[in-house]
């Protein structure tokens, strides 16, 4: 079903209206209550009467260095009083990033969450198991909101504890499942190993992102559990989850809430903005955002934009499978090459359980590509048992070489390891470790 028929089915001319009213809006508001704003906007020489859709490029950046150098709320645009509730982000280094909203901006949230779940094959009435971590991270009150809204029943289950998300599913059978791509496989599989059918709990979709995945990743996903696996993006910075979402019938492309969120694709270096279609990084400037408005903020994304409707009938703007972060690209001996590349070459060849790890070592002048991945369970148990000498582990071992070599270019070391040696997530999974 569609949501909100009125706005994700506009005429795109209308939509380019009520945008571009509300871009001046935001421009204005942020200028009038966020020093920061009103500084970058001064330097940049922007007056409110240039704001356009087609003058985009004069409005400053705003990077995630900005909200650090602000924390904590040094860059929202309302007195703290009226702000309804706080996220961060958990900050790799340092202090996390904090984000807030109004009650107004909570309403905006859920709204865009009910369609997100709307899209994905979400009706009211129905059962959804949220499976992503309750507290700061927007991910689990997110989806909680927006499923409340539509009229979904919850269950709040938070990330982790795999044996208690098995028994939940088992037993209340939910039509929805929603978590990170990696933990929803290390569920499938677990539950497997207990004698159990994924494909039996009745799943009629899955909701998941949060982490880079795959179309190779979607087609395991889909086998294992018997339903669509649909991709939504989201970042706490502009929203959290419900910034765009794919939907079921299509699966081509992920809808992008433009009521609200304004994308552009950027070149990553230059910052100078690329022509329809082509990829770059996606920048996003909130239309509706109160608490913490941001212009033309730099997701470090990888994506293209596609303006063409979709076959589900939604007119808004759709952008593809995010490729990976303008700051992980690997350059390894000058191959340029993202994570998520190397997931999808991994995932075509046989044989192969879908785990992996990169190990990138940074030690030596140029940094070097290890790939650690495990032979299916299936295979080790014809063997019986995982014995590293085995003449069947060096073919198999030359068959990843082949097909990263074909695939990318890459010549990397090859570690074919023993069963369950590579850590399984239960949230985000670590596919990339760095030695520096
Ligand atoms: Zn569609």
């Amino acid at each position: 079903m569609i949501w909100n028929r009125d706005v994700e089915t506009a005429p795109r001319g209308a939509l380019r209206e009520l945008q571009t009213g509300r871009l001046r809006a935001t421009v204005a508001w942020a200028r009038a209550r966020v020093p920061f704003y009103h500084d970058a906007l001064a330097a940049a020489g922007v007056k409110d009467a240039d704001v356009d859709l087609d003058r985009l490029a004069e409005l400053p950046f705003t990077l995630k260095e900005h909200l650090r150098e602000h924390y904590p709320f040094g860059l929202f645009a309302v007195p703290r009083e009226e702000v309804a509730r706080i996220h961060a982000s958990s900050g790799t280094k340092g202090k996390p990033t904090v984000v807030g909203y109004t009650r107004n901006d909570l309403r905006v949230w859920r709204e865009v969450m009910a369609r997100a779940l709307a899209a994905a094959g979400a009706e009211p009435g129905q059962l959804v198991q949220i499976a992503y971590g309750y507290g700061l991270f927007t991910g689990g009150l997110g989806f909680h909101d927006g499923a409340e809204h539509m009229g979904l029943t919850v269950v709040p289950v938070s990330s982790g504890n795999t044996l208690r998300q098995i028994l939940l599913l088992r037993d209340f059978r939910p039509q929805g499942l929603a978590c990170t791509p990696s933990f929803a496989l290390h569920i499938g599989e677990s539950l497997r190993e207990q004698g159990g059918d994924p494909r039996a709990i009745g799943l009629r979709y899955g909701l998941f992102g949060a982490e880079p995945w795959t179309e190779a990743m979607r087609a395991q996903l889909e086998a294992l559990w018997g339903c669509p696996a649909v991709d939504f993006y989201g970042l706490s910075e502009v929203i959290g989850p419900g910034v765009a979402t794919e939907c079921a019938e299509a699966r081509d492309g992920l809808h992008l809430n433009e009521d609200h969120f304004l994308p552009e694709i950027v070149d990553p270096v230059s910052g100078a903005p690329q022509p329809p279609g082509r990829e770059g990084e996606l920048v996003l400037t909130s239309l509706t955002k109160e608490a913490l408005p941001v212009i033309r903020y730099r997701t470090g994304d990888v994506t293209s934009l596609e303006p063409e409707p979709c076959r589900c009938g939604r007119t808004t703007v759709r952008m593809a499978r995010i490729k990976g972060r303008t700051d992980d690209m690997l350059i390894i001996k000058g191959v340029n090459v993202y994570p998520s590349q190397l997931e999808a070459a991994l995932l075509t060849v046989e044989d192969l359980a879908p785990h992996y790890q990169l190990l990138v070592d940074r030690r030596a002048a140029f940094p070097t590509l290890a790939v650690h991945v495990e032979p299916a369970e299936r295979l080790v148990r014809e063997w019986g048992g995982f014995e590293g000498t085995r003449p069947e582990i060096a073919a198999l071992s030359a068959r990843v070489a082949d097909c990263l070599r074909g695939h990318l270019g890459l010549n990397p070391e090859i570690a074919i390891v023993a069963p369950k040696t590579i850590p399984r997530s239960e949230g985000k999974a670590v596919r990339v470790v760095e030695r520096r």
